[in-house]
């Protein structure tokens, strides 16, 4: 075999290789059960930390503005377009301050706060 040959065989195999990543990248996304929308964005929630933001106790995607502490809400999914939940911050304040009582959950009343208003927990038990 010469040097053209090999090259040759090498691309070959190396395409063999990249369909069957390209495959199991597929069979992935389309197993994808969530919690998010997608495989993209559930990875990228991690990957991109700086970039793409989700909170979990408000349900609010979005995309942190870089030298801000702002955050640009996303009401679709950049990568595979379905619609995200709504957010659930109105909710949040009105239930803490409505059944507990907290008037600033976020400053005086913060340690008062139930540990499932700091994740999903309380949203999910509500079915919001
Ligand atoms: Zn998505």
């Amino acid at each position: 075999m010469d040097n053209q040959e090999l090259l040759d065989k090498m691309r070959e195999e190396d395409d063999e290789w990249h369909k069957e990543i390209d495959k199991r990248v597929e069979q992935a996304r389309r197993n994808y059960k969530g919690p998010h929308c997608c495989l993209t964005m559930d990875r990228g929630l991690v990957s991109d930390a700086h970039v793409l933001h989700y909170s979990a106790k408000y349900r609010e995607y979005g995309i942190i503005i870089p030298k801000s502490t702002g955050c640009m809400l996303m009401d679709y999914c950049m990568f595979c377009g379905k619609k995200l939940p709504i957010s659930v911050r109105d909710e949040w304040f009105e239930i803490l301050e409505k059944e507990y009582g907290l008037e600033s959950p976020c400053e005086e009343d913060k340690k008062k706060v139930p540990k499932e208003f700091l994740t999903d927990e309380w949203w999910q038990q509500r079915g919001l």
